[in-house]
């Protein structure tokens, strides 16, 4: 098994990848991972820092309420961190999770209502579980809100609307998670993907 600094410097990789794709502009979105041995131990980045630049030391350590570790008091972590640890509490088996401000994500959930169809595409095999291209999924779209702890209480309260590992907070971004950094990273760049040719197809 990986140890937290490889992970930390993974992670810290695909942030500053993401970046370069336009994902996170002025120091937006927030990423986190937990160890399968020490899950209640959430590694979540610190608000503020410029994800051209981030370091595997821009992480730092809050329990799964969201409170920073001891050893990290005073450090200020990312205003979303809330909808990490509802998401590891929702998911027991899931270990990361990753968060873009993407345009398309933006677009679509500024026009649609409930949810972004997708359909019969061969990138939805990205996601955990799908073996077919014949296969129709909602990825579901929730309000958004500066109240983590309304967002978070809606989140465990529409569990079952959450059928792929992906969700769009509306007109801010996506979110996306798996068992994995592989595994959740595969799962932003599969909804991305299908957010941009939906957005093309439909214009
Ligand atoms: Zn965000």
């Amino acid at each position: 098994m990986k140890n937290v600094d490889q992970i930390k410097q993974q992670l810290a990789e695909v942030v500053r990848h993401y970046n370069s794709k336009g994902w996170s502009p002025a120091t937006s979105t927030n990423y986190s991972f937990r160890l399968p041995d020490n899950p209640t131990v959430v590694y979540v980045s610190k608000s503020g820092i410029d994800k051209h630049y981030f370091a595997p030391t821009d992480f730092m350590e809050v329990d799964l309420n969201g409170k920073a570790l001891p050893a990290f008091e005073g450090i200020r972590p990312s205003a979303e961190t809330l909808i990490h640890c509802t998401l590891y509490q929702l998911f027991p088996e899931m270990h990361c999770i990753v968060h873009s401000h993407s345009v398309y994500s933006v677009l679509h959930s500024a026009v649609e209502s409930d949810a972004v169809r997708l359909e019969g595409y061969e990138v939805l095999k990205g996601y955990e579980g799908i073996k077919t291209h014949e296969v129709s999924v909602d990825l579901p779209i929730f309000d958004n809100t500066q109240d983590m702890t309304a967002f978070a209480a809606e989140l465990t309260a529409q569990k079952e609307r959450l059928t792929i590992p992906a969700f769009i907070m509306r007109k801010h971004g996506t979110y996306a998670w798996g068992r994995d950094l592989f595994e959740a990273k595969r799962h932003l760049e599969t909804t991305e993907y299908l957010l941009e040719v939906e957005w093309k197809l439909r214009k």
